[in-house]
């Protein structure tokens, strides 16, 4: 899908993810550059953007994976400075990396344009909480666009980078995660023609921001902001339909549930409806005028209740023109501050304020029904994962009373048994500094596992914590040699990707003996032997030891690196040692046909060849592939 993206013609229209459609409204734009931190459910803005840079067409921006978000922004935000039209993406808790920059950046204004996608995930599909980044936009003072469609997809983000531009104030675009991950046509427009940055205008006045000019600045913002919610009574994102003395106000993709709800024979042509595109500042005298004769609003917006907050507060203000207005919102018919909406909650909280009885078939809630007793899928680490062989290493030397520090990437997944490789977890980077803590605090062996790319993100500052203050731990950098989680995205230490072989290469080793680290070792953790040795010498020693478990993840290798499974492990005799295989190392390569006392097999197709359970059990040998 990725050339019509870049080449498509104004009128054609393509079928295109939500994601992809941010990207195309970039380039309609004239965006000169793109910065982020790969994370689901943006990922697929950056690759596509990432697979496109270079091509013909696709050679008049720049982009960049940043080494994380608070990095990303701060490039984007000197990009702007010097007058680039910037988008930089991410996924809701990399705001919180970003944090720090965003705030001082809406201060000093973004000269070229600049929007910050936060793609936010709630029903935890991928992360580590729900938290609402329209929260984000109220504390930085940023305009908020949340789009419902993937043509408003384009649409909005194409309309943000120009207001960002005007305004000269960055624009937050917040997105959920079934509007990154839907799919439907978009109406191309042009893509603008290019006009190069103006390039940085000195003025310390402005972008300096000592006290003195902060207060002044943040003066402009408060401005800046009521210049927008001018813009936010204007809008065409912002519009009213339907008619009766019922109102629904939504936000974002419950826009799109609401549309779907409002098409069922029951509640078709019952309710006047405000949708949202441009969700703040709120067009309060829009609203108002909405208001006007209603008996009961309704609030749709996934996430927390902000929108119905502001809309209570604003009848309150208003007085007495609203005394009988009924406020609804969480907690009308299932309506919850946590997880996603879908169309058949919104029907029956629309059912519900309108007092009318749904015929049977449209009470149900998902619009597909789950088939009951399906097998239940934990979350698993691939057949021949390295990270498996390292957690199973560790396991087998530090056993139970260790305390094991966990951080983001493939390897959280080794949470359950047999591995149960991760007793804590904060966030992305934490690892380090965390289990330093535990450690300090409790005098209990600590372990803490990192990867590559959560290393370069966040982890070095924890390491350098470390050595500074003296902590007793043993840091297990599980280096996999790309950012598996996310989708393979390159990081400063890979030697290949899409786009062909990296010639600089930032080596890790390099940098934690940097970081005032003498005891450090880097071994395969597939080679058992020498890595139980390695993890033996480390358990011995204290203070701050770093083990880097080298080996690429086994689907990166096949995929970029045109690695072959050539060779596969099979079972050649049955017994103790093949049994005690399956269950201390349960790649899921192994199953056990006919239950206890059956057969242990291994699926050829599965396993990659990483040949670990050969060094575990005499019985398994190898042979070749379709042997
Ligand atoms: S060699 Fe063994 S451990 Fe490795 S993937 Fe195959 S079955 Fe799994
Ligand atoms: S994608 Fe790669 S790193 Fe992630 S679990 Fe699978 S094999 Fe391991």
């Amino acid at each position: 899908m990725s050339k019509p993206i870049l080449t498509g013609k104004a009128g054609e229209t393509h079928l295109l993810l939500g994601n992809e459609a941010i990207v195309r409204g970039a380039l309609e734009a004239g965006i000169d550059v793109v910065s982020c931190y790969p994370g689901t459910p943006s990922s697929e803005v950056p690759d596509t953007f990432f697979a496109l840079s270079g091509a013909q067409g696709g050679d008049d921006y720049y982009f960049e994976y940043s080494v994380n978000e608070k990095v990303a922004l701060e490039v984007g935000g000197g990009a702007t400075l010097a007058g680039a039209m910037t988008l930089v993406t991410m996924k809701h808790v990399g705001v919180n990396v970003a944090a720090d920059p965003l705030m001082t950046l809406a201060y000093i204004g973004t000269p070229g344009g600049l929007v910050l996608l936060s793609a936010d995930d709630p029903g935890c599909h991928s992360s580590q909480n729900e938290q609402d980044n329209r929260y984000y936009a109220r504390l930085a003072g940023l305009p908020c666009f949340e789009p419902a469609t993937a043509q408003e997809a384009k649409d909005m983000v194409r309309e943000a980078l120009l207001l960002s531009r005007q305004w000269q104030q960055p624009v937050l675009l917040r997105t959920t995660t079934r509007l990154n991950h839907l799919r439907g046509p978009v109406a191309l427009g042009e893509r603008a023609a290019k006009q190069a940055p103006a390039g940085f205008q000195k003025n310390p006045r402005r972008f300096v921001p000592i006290p003195a000019v902060a207060r002044v600045r943040h003066g402009e913002l408060l401005k800046k902001l009521a210049e927008a919610a001018e813009t936010s009574e204007s809008t065409s994102l912002n519009r009213v339909h339907g008619e009766g003395k019922v109102g629904v106000v939504a936000s974002g993709i419950s826009r799109a549930y609401l549309a779907d709800a409002l098409q069922d024979s029951a509640l078709a042509g019952k309710a006047r409806v405000f949708e949202l595109g441009m969700s703040w500042p709120l067009p309060e005298k829009r609203l108002l005028s909405f208001m006007s004769g209603l008996q009961t609003l309704l609030v749709l917006e996934e996430g927390e209740p902000i929108l119905e907050n502001e809309i209570r507060a604003l009848v309150q203000r208003s007085g007495k023109a609203f005394n009988s207005l009924d406020i609804r919102g969480k907690g009308t018919a299932g309506l919850s501050r946590m997880g996603e909406y879908a169309t058949g909650l919104v029907r029956r909280a629309l059912a519900e304020v309108l007092g009318v009885n749904l015929p049977e078939g449209l009470t149900g809630s998902p619009t597909c029904a789950v088939p009951e007793n399906l097998p239940q899928r934990p979350p698993n680490l691939c057949a021949g994962c390295p990270h498996r062989a390292t957690y199973f290493a560790v396991r087998k030397i530090f056993g139970d009373n260790a305390v094991y520090s966990s951080d983001i990437g493939c390897y959280t997944l080794g949470i359950l048994p047999p591995l149960s490789a991760a007793d804590f977890l904060l966030c992305m980077g934490s690892s380090i500094s965390a289990g330093s803590g535990v450690s300090k605090a409790s005098g209990q062996t600590t372990i803490a596992f990192i990867g590559d790319s959560t290393f370069y993100h966040s982890g070095i500052t924890g390491l350098v914590n470390a050595v500074f203050n003296k902590h007793d731990i043993l840091v297990v950098i599980v280096d996999n040699r790309t950012t598996a989680m996310t989708g393979h995205q390159p990081n400063p230490g890979v030697d290949v990707t899409i786009q062909g072989a990296c010639d600089s290469q930032v080596d890790i080793e390099a940098i934690v003996r940097g970081c005032g680290v003498c005891n450090v070792q880097t071994v395969n953790p597939l080679k058992l032997k020498a890595f139980n040795q390695a993890l033996e010498e480390m358990k011995a020693a204290s203070g701050v030891r770093v083990l880097i478990a080298r080996e690429a993840c086994p689907l990166h290798a096949r995929r970029l690196e045109g690695r072959k499974v050539t060779r596969v492990a099979y079972v050649a005799q049955q017994g103790e040692d093949v049994l005690a295989c399956l269950e201390t190392l349960a790649c899921p390569a192994f199953s056990l046909v006919g239950g206890a006392g059956g057969e242990v097999r291994i699926d050829e197709d599965q396993c990659s060849g990483c040949m670990v359970c050969l060094q575990m059990a005499p019985g398994i040998k190898a042979k070749g592939r379709g042997e």
